[in-house]
């Protein structure tokens, strides 16, 4: 079997993207300008609504969400065990206690069954996850904080494109937070977006990015003249990075495309093989924005995890773990608040037995079929063959 060519995730890069940068260069505005204001736009109308506020990173909208609605020690946000450790940085930090909930194992998204019981009378708030892409069904979400006067503060870092009922994720809660972090769907190289259906706390949270000053330098009658309201933070986005979000904001309905036509072969090819199966939302209210493919292990297959994931990679076949720990387990939050692996038994499940594998749109149909293959082959425990070269021919140089 020849190696195959398969990186797990590549930011699509090119000419109109170098020329947009470039043309902020030739300019003398480099940050926090007209195209921080058009691409905030441009995302709004992506979503088909809503108010927005490009920041640094995902994890910066987060944090300036949290500390927005003033969490703080004493209080508590729920919050999925399974997840990236950002999702849970950006409440320990504000001095709120983190209290996780396991998964469930159709889709990875946090077992909205067991909310209820994480909560308590110090609960403030709650932090969902669009699992890899997968919405959450956050009607039910909603019910369940609405319930118990909670803020939801949405983490949609792989969800650009996802759906739920038609409505883009990031507006049904009180905030969404993206990122633009270069193996995610659209890059800035780094950056991030909040947005929300309310426009006063997008408002209020632009002035809290930019130290607070109450108004900008385009809204000043006198140069250099403004008032400041409260403490704030620099968590800006730079007009290069905006300028980048721009031309890559285009190319999103082609993604969405080809990572939902990737999807489904690799899924259909994944399925065939015993002991496996696949994290893909429930029905068909829930639009996947399809960032990766998790294939999770049963059985026998699921002990050889880390060795599959070698010969996966030896064939050429770019794979991730999607993620390697539920957040509980990380030792800085063992150490903090202990571990107890009897409550996250789903989110054990998905990091010490799954394997994620791409389907970006720098791969095609033809790439997933053959990971399949190799996916079988290495199942069967068969080993690629030594190169077969006729004597004093060079290998063939591969793509990078
Ligand atoms: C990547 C990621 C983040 C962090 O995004 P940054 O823009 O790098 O801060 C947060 N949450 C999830 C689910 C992610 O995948």
């Amino acid at each position: 079997m020849k190696k195959l060519d398969i990186p797990f995730g590549r930011p699509w890069i090119a000419n109109e993207d170098r020329k947009a940068v470039m043309d902020v260069l030739k300019g003398h505005i480099l940050t926090h300008g007209p195209n921080c204001t058009a691409f905030e736009d441009e995302f709004v109308a992506m979503m088909g609504g809503g108010s927005a506020a490009s920041t640094s990173s995902c994890m910066a909208a987060l944090h300036l969400s949290y500390l927005h609605f003033e969490l703080g020690p004493g209080d508590e946000v729920i919050v999925p065990a399974m997840t990236h450790v950002a999702t849970v940085h950006a409440v320990a930090l504000t001095g709120a206690t983190p209290v996780f909930v396991d998964c469930e194992l159709q889709s990875g998204n946090m077992d909205l069954n067991r909310i209820e019981d994480a909560v308590t009378p110090r609960t403030r708030a709650l932090s969902v996850v669009h699992f890899c892409g997968i919405p959450c069904a956050m009607p039910d979400v909603m019910r369940i904080a609405d319930r118990y006067g909670l803020r939801v503060i949405e983490d949609c870092a792989l969800a650009v494109g996802a759906r739920y009922d038609d409505r883009h994720v990031g507006l049904f809660g009180h905030t969404g937070c993206y990122s633009f972090y270069p193996v995610k769907h659209i890059t800035t190289g780094e950056g991030g977006m909040l947005v929300s259906q309310y426009e006063d706390v997008v408002g209020a949270i632009s002035r809290f990015r930019a130290f607070n000053v109450d108004r900008s330098h385009t809204e000043r009658t006198i140069p250099g003249i403004y008032d400041v309201t409260g403490v704030g933070m620099n968590y800006r986005m730079s007009e290069m990075q905006a300028a980048l979000g721009r031309t890559q904001i285009k190319k999103i309905p082609e993604i969405a495309k080809r990572r939902s036509k990737n999807f489904r072969a690799l899924k259909e090819g994944m399925l065939a093989i015993e002991g496996v199966s696949v994290l893909d939302a429930a029905d068909d209210r829930a639009l996947n924005s399809h960032y990766c493919l998790i294939a999770v292990l049963s059985g026998d297959l699921a002990r050889r995890r880390d060795d599959m994931v070698r010969a996966l990679n030896e064939r050429g076949v770019g794979t991730s773990i999607y993620y390697p720990h539920p957040v509980p387990r990380l030792s800085h939050y063992r150490t903090k608040y202990g571990y107890d692996s009897a409550l996250y038994p789903s989110a054990e499940t998905i990091s010490d037995r799954s394997i994620a594998l791409p389907v970006g749109p720098h791969l095609t149909t033809r790439d997933m079929a053959d990971m399949a293959k190799a996916f079988s082959a290495a199942v069967s425990g068969k080993t690629r063959k030594p190169a077969q070269k006729a004597p004093g021919k060079k290998p063939r140089a591969r793509k990078k």
